[in-house]
């Protein structure tokens, strides 16, 4: 789900991905959810002007819960 978030899979994954979250309500919203809670810190993230070490590990706590 978290590489889905990042739009880092591949582009057959993403495909797979895709075709699956319009028939299934639950992931399309977990997705959706979990894009807006990463833009969120992000942009909490860039407001304080945090190093981009402190960013990266952010960014990595984020992805373990997702
Ligand atoms: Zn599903």
């Amino acid at each position: 789900m978290s590489a889905a978030v990042d739009g880092e899979l591949t582009p057959k994954e993403r495909e797979g991905f895709e075709k699956h979250i319009v028939k299934c309500p639950s992931c399309l919203s977990e997705f959706k959810e979990a894009q807006k809670t990463k833009s969120l810190i992000r942009e909490k993230i860039v407001r304080f002007k945090a190093p981009q070490s402190l960013v990266n590990s952010v960014l990595k706590l984020t992805d373990s819960l997702f």
